[in-house]
């Protein structure tokens, strides 16, 4: 099967066809790099979204009683086919949503890894035996795929999102309806094609394009959906999350972030400063985890601040195609206003431009603030674009209350060799996720990601999808 008509105009993906939207509309996706045509993708209404949910409802009775074996057989060779089509996505990931290439190479390699550890889930849908008090009952948990998962995508890690989210779902025994971010549908329906050619049976993992405003409440209000898993902005979340209580459909949210990074004073800026460059402007700042708040002790304060600017002033800006490369440019116009009117409110504020500020094309340059503060609105909002703010802090506890002072808690990260205030901030920050001596950016396939307030709710990986996607049912058995 061919998820792509042509080069330019893509279909849904549903009960394993290609078809076009039932209205016969199609909608633009813009290269983010100089805002030309892409592709065009079919724009689902929710006729579209009611025939892909019917097709995931009636694959599950028969995906269900699927064998761990075939369906391990099956995400082993996606991730297979994966390899021998990396060229093919690589391209996707550059052109559709501007990833410099060792973004798309990053993102590439962690999307194998998820498809491979999904793999390995498949085999371990366990439940177990439960003492019981009453004489000659044999009491047991056992675990059951949920049924038909409601997954939708953000525009900024598309390959990532989808190869752990929909080889969680389909390891685990359920079928899937997708609702990919609809600036970047393409690399969604390729990876569609390649679950299909690798064996996954049609129906049990369906594709809708579209917009997520028209058409997003009909996968989520839809009473034959059973979990709904969104990655996205935290206000999209909120709604996404007042319909799922109406319907007490469970729902897993990964939303936005103000990770911050505590430096205290005993840290080896050496090491410290490429990590924090890698914090930030990777894929532009475009990323959940990225750092846009740091919070230096002040005798490191000023050497940070100037090598950091140094650091900031020379991160690539070239070639997309040039491993040099790692600023991209942002995704949208409307996201291009965002940055740009942080930047400018704050400069109006009186904050100080350490480094960067000024644009090149759709792309900003790494830009780094000082000076910040909470009259700004970069201070507390999630910016979404390669911008940071430097802080002094006079002590460690000092740190910790700044750093908890966010109404988001995604990820966070402390350079120290005091193991003591290490492992007390890994406790009390308010963050999902705590790196010590290491980024706010990092990712694996089988760790618990995600974050606490506006950052979310539930956590993804192996393990937590294995939770969140799959229902435990007690059964006794009265010898
Ligand atoms: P977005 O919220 O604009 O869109 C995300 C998805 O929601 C898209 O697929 C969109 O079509 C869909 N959508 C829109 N309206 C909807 C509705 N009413 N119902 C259902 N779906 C709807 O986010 P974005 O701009 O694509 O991504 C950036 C945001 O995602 C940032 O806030 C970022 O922090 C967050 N993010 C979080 C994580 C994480 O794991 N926590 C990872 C990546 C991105």
């Amino acid at each position: 099967m061919d998820a792509k008509i042509d080069t330019l105009t893509l279909q849904h993906f549903i009960g394993g066809e290609n078809v076009g939207s039932s209205g016969g509309e199609k909608f633009d996706v813009l290269n983010p790099l100089d805002d030309s045509l892409y592709c065009r993708a079919a724009r689902g209404t929710g006729d579209d979204m009611r025939s892909a949910i019917a097709a995931a409802r009636s694959s599950f009775e028969s995906y269900r009683e699927t064998l761990p074996k075939e369906r391990e057989r099956w995400l082993m060779r996606v991730a297979d086919i994966m390899e021998e089509r990396k060229a093919e996505i690589l391209d996707c990931l550059i052109d559709e949503i501007g990833s410099p290439i060792g973004k798309a190479m990053f993102e590439f390699d962690k999307g194998l890894s998820m498809v491979r550890a999904a793999a390995g889930l498949c085999r371990n849908v366990r439940g177990e035996t439960i003492p019981s008090d009453v004489p000659g009952k044999f009491s047991m948990s056992i675990r059951a795929p949920l049924g038909v998962v409601g997954i939708i995508t953000p525009f900024n890690v598309p390959l990532i999102k989808t190869t752990r989210l929909v080889a969680n779902a389909l390891a685990l025994g359920n079928t899937v309806v997708h609702l990919p971010s609809e600036m970047a549908p393409h690399v969604t329906l390729l990876m569609a094609e390649i679950f299909s050619q690798a064996g996954i049976p049609a129906g049990a993992y369906n594709v809708v394009t579209g917009m997520g405003h028209e058409i997003g409440d009909d996968l989520t209000s839809n009473s034959d959906v059973d979990f709904i898993t969104f990655t996205g902005s935290s206000v999209i979340g909120q709604h996404i999350n007042e319909i799922c209580a109406k319907s007490k459909t469970p729902v897993t949210l990964e939303l936005g972030g103000k990770s911050p990074t505590v430096i205290l004073k005993d840290a080896d800026l050496d090491k410290v400063m490429p990590l924090a460059a890698r914090s930030i402007f990777m894929f532009g700042g475009q990323l959940c985890i990225g750092s846009s708040r740091f919070y230096v002790e002040r005798p490191l304060y000023d050497e940070f601040v100037k090598r950091f600017a140094m650091a900031a002033s020379k991160v690539g800006m070239g070639d997309l195609r040039d491993p040099n490369t790692v600023v991209a440019p942002i995704i949208s116009d409307r996201q291009r206003q965002r940055v740009k009117s942080h930047i400018e409110d704050a400069v109006s504020k009186g904050a100080t431009v350490e480094a960067g500020g000024e644009w090149d094309g759709n792309r900003c340059q790494p830009t780094i603030l000082t000076g910040v503060n909470e009259d700004m609105t970069l201070c507390k909002d999630e910016t979404f674009g390669p911008v940071t703010s430097i802080y002094p802090i006079d002590s460690y506890e000092e740190g910790l209350e700044k750093a908890n002072d966010t109404v988001y808690g995604l990820s966070s990260a402390i350079f120290t060799n005091d193991i003591n205030k290490a492992l007390h901030f890994a406790k009390n920050i308010g963050a999902g996720m705590c790196h010590i001596n290491g980024p706010t950016v990092h990712d694996e396939a089988h760790i618990p990601f995600g974050g606490n307030g506006e950052s979310g709710v539930g956590r993804e990986g192996t393990d937590a999808d294995l939770e969140a996607m799959t229902e435990l049912k007690w059964v006794t058995v009265q010898l």
